[in-house]
């Protein structure tokens, strides 16, 4: 069994996934970087790794998928032999905007399939061997950090699926905060404000516009290594008597103001 913590990483080929996979990394994490399409911007990420002397493996695994999620645990505990820490980061913008009185089925199953049900039952199975590891004294105790979505709670009429699969990973969180800690288990969610990465990529103008307008009191674009700080921060120890919590990486956006 791997000495250092092990730490899975969903959908850390790119974008925020991949800048929170280095943070791991350099705070002596073990990685499994997690990808669904993008194998060689993944075998990148795992050969920087490497190159610093981190242990990293990739592994092409659909969070939507149980048969790919069940792969996903076992690559990780057949290389690692542990995990101490899952982050729900993987999801998807909706296939296309679209007013919500205009909404399709296919879309919604697409997006709740990948930013909800997956991390859902992939947190149910990542926590039922993490608890068997820390009976086992295996592990001392373990974490998972779900990656949401100011839009959770801001709602965007032309994303409805994507707005009410991100609230209902703000649940998630709650419950499984409200479950896991007698298992020594902490959970949290954060919840990134607008951030440059490929999935912002298509409407970097309106955004240029909102934020030059005033929408953020930190007037700029988030960048993905703002959300991996906030990671590198939970998995210091330094939150011993909290679980359940949401932390902002939004420069601000959920204040509300007059
Ligand atoms: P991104 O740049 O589009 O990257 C998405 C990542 O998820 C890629 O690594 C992709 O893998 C992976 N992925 C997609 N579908 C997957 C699946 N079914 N199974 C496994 N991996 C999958 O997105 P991002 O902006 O970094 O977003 C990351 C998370 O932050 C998402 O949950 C998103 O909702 C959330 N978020 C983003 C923003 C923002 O402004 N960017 C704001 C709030 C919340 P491949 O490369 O293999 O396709």
């Amino acid at each position: 069994m791997d000495q250092q913590p092990v730490a899975i990483v969903t959908g850390a080929s790119r974008g925020i996934g991949r800048a929170i996979a280095a943070k791991l990394a350099s705070s002596g994490f073990s990685v499994v970087v997690n990808f669904v399409q993008s194998a060689d911007r993944a075998a990148s990420v795992v050969s920087e790794m490497e190159s610093q002397g981190c242990q990293a493996i990739a592994v092409r695994a659909d969070v939507g998928k149980k048969e790919d999620r069940e792969q996903l645990l076992a690559e990780c505990q057949e290389r690692f032999g542990r995990l101490d820490l899952l982050v729900n980061n993987a999801g998807i913008a909706p296939p296309q905007r679209v007013d919500l009185l205009s909404a399709t089925e296919a879309s919604w199953e697409k997006v709740f399939t990948t930013n909800l049900k997956g991390p859902f039952f992939l947190s149910q199975r990542a926590a039922t061997g993490m608890i068997r590891q820390i009976a086992a004294g295996e592990i001392p105790a373990a974490k998972i950090i779900n990656i949401s979505s100011v839009s959770a709670y801001a709602g965007s009429r032309d994303r409805a699926d994507y707005c009410i699969a991100k609230a209902g990973l703000a649940m998630m969180t709650q419950l499984l905060a409200a479950r896991l800690a007698e298992e020594s288990i902490q959970v949290f969610e954060i919840c990134p404000g607008i951030i440059r990465t490929d999935m912002t990529a298509t409407v970097t103008e309106k955004y240029d516009a909102l934020i030059e307008s005033g929408l953020t009191p930190i007037q700029r674009w988030g960048e993905a290594s703002d959300v991996a700080e906030a990671v590198g921060a939970l998995v210091e120890e330094r939150f011993p008597f909290s679980t359940g919590q949401r932390f902002h990486v939004d420069g601000g956006y959920h204040i509300r103001r007059l």
